[in-house]
């Protein structure tokens, strides 16, 4: 497959005439290749939805949300397909790419609902014969940069509520998946989206992502992808006072009390922990365990671990799929040897697959280390693979203040059957996220999805928190008494 940009409701090749291939992880194998944009692509895209944008917002909300709900039925009718397609691209397993795609479902028609509300307020004025109201509205032409390890769902997160608002926007979709950016702005079209609201430019960051940030006319740049380069993205959209949303990184912990249901316990850490095989912003990467029951959760977690099967995720029966490419591969396993350096124990994994049919693809055997201490890098850093540490505690203080030390703050979970133990964990925890009695994935789309510290810069992606990043407050006053009132002034008359 040759993917091109779609630009104001037309397919180009980038002027460069470069193309990059798209890779299978699980396999090694070239399955497409996809063109790689420069400047001038960017500004085209721009140029066209800046045009598109005016229109669009003209249209009653509730018929832009028209528009979603048959992305919605179109998400619903080629599931299957995309989740297929996904796999492919990415390599999480077909069963998690299923959800994947029904996160983009679930978005558009919650986003579709929006339509009839797009809620602002009406209050009292301060004068007489007077009328106060606050409106959402569009902020003008958005920019998405969005990572490889959600292909499809975090671009209707961002995209979805930006366009119901009625905004116009521009998406750069990670560089080794742009499979399912394709498919999105196929369904756009189908849906019969006026051309120009919805583009997207292929392309790496350093050129056709910062070209999208450094552009004039884009009025907010909502990222998701890591520290390091939000960070950056940061400082430029501060100098030219750019609106900017950042989803980062995670380090995120399951806290298990010693009075835990341990079978639930390890149920919930081997999905968090090694699912879409630990490449998830809330994958568990910590495991504070109550030093009563650790013995006992480390040899319950390694019967578990025993069972999970590795491989392409297009098999319906493998559990831990490839990492994304070499590179993870490396990053993983240099961690791994921090790890062991550091002076934590290595209870199983802690290394590259490499015989028979993991020969080709990126594979990584699920890792586990115990007697982490919090101060250690395993324990501090993203690792973004199947590698989870064990942190021992003594008491819930001790978790929660573990819990919180990282510089990350997105997602945390506590198992315990002590409903005093996990009132006090969900006041107590830093995260933007928590969870109690289940893993530290598995995010509805209707609440506010984000982190606080390093995660984040204080914005949501999901749930109406969405709608602030795309729209503006507009303030509106209406005097009918027919003469010039004062505010502040004129209260007494
Ligand atoms: P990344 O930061 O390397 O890339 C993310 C996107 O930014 C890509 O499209 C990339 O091309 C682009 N980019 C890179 N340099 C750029 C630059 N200088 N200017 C503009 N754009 C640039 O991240 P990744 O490796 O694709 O994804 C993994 C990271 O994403 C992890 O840290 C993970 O935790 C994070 N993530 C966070 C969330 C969340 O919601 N908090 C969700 C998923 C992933």
């Amino acid at each position: 497959m040759k993917v091109l940009n779609f630009i104001n409701g037309e397919w180009k090749e980038s002027s460069s005439k470069q193309f990059a291939p798209v890779i299978n992880p699980a396999t090694g194998d070239a399955i497409g290749e996809v063109t790689v944009s420069i400047e001038a692509d960017v500004d085209a895209a721009v140029k066209a939805a800046k045009a598109a944008q005016k229109k669009w917002a003209l249209e009653p909300a509730p018929k832009r949300a028209e528009v979603l709900y048959k992305v919605g039925y179109l998400l619903k009718e080629r599931k299957e397909q995309l989740a297929r397609m996904l796999t492919m691209e990415m390599g999480k397993v077909i069963e998690e790419a299923r959800g994947e795609v029904q996160e983009g479902i679930d978005m558009a028609f919650y986003m579709a609902g929006e339509g009839r509300r797009l809620f602002g307020d009406t209050t009292p004025s301060e004068l007489k014969d007077k009328f106060a109201m606050s409106v959402r509205a569009p902020v003008g032409v958005v920019g998405i940069i969005t990572p490889w390890n959600f292909p499809i769902a975090i671009a209707t997160w961002k995209s979805f509520p930006a366009i119901v608002a009625g905004n116009a926007v521009v998406w750069k979709p990670a560089l080794e998946t742009p499979f399912m950016a394709q498919e999105l702005a196929k369904i756009f079209e189908e849906a019969g989206l006026p051309k120009g609201v919805f583009n997207v430019v292929n392309g790496d960051g350093p050129t056709t992502g910062n070209a999208l940030v450094e552009h004039p006319d884009v009025r907010v740049i909502s990222f998701t992808g890591s520290n390091e380069v939000g960070r950056k993205i940061a400082e430029k959209c501060g100098r030219s006072l750019k609106k900017v949303s950042l989803e980062m990184g995670g380090k995120n912990a399951v806290i298990v009390m010693d009075d835990a249901d341990l079978s639930l316990a390890v149920e919930g850490i081997v999905w968090s922990a090694f699912g879409t095989s630990g490449q998830r912003c809330t994958a568990c990467s910590r495991i504070i365990a109550h030093e009563n029951i650790k013995k006992e959760l480390e040899n319950r977690l390694l019967e578990a671990m025993r069972t999970l099967t590795i491989g392409n995720g297009l098999d319906e029966n493998v559990k831990v799929g490839p990492v994304i490419n070499e590179k993870a591969l490396q990053k993983i396993d240099q961690y791994v040897q921090i790890g062991k350096e550091e002076g934590a124990k290595l209870l199983t994994g802690g290394y590259i697959l490499q015989e028979g049919e993991y020969n080709k693809g990126y594979y990584y055997a699920p890792t586990l280390f115990t007697d982490v201490t919090p101060n250690m890098r395993i324990a501090r850093e993203e690792i973004f693979g199947p590698v989870a540490s064990i942190i021992p505690v003594k008491s819930l203080e001790e978790a929660i203040e573990v819990n919180n030390s990282v510089d990350y703050g997105l997602s945390s979970s506590i198992f315990t059957r002590d409903v005093n133990k996990a009132f006090t964990a969900m006041r107590d925890i830093d995260t933007g996220i928590v969870y109690v009695n289940a893993g530290t994935t598995g995010a509805e789309i209707h609440l506010p999805f984000g982190g606080t510290k390093g995660t984040g810069n204080g914005h949501r992606d999901s749930g109406v928190a969405a709608l602030d990043v795309f729209t503006e407050w507009k303030s509106i006053y209406i005097d009918f008494s027919g003469k010039l009132q004062r505010a502040q002034i004129d209260i007494d008359e």
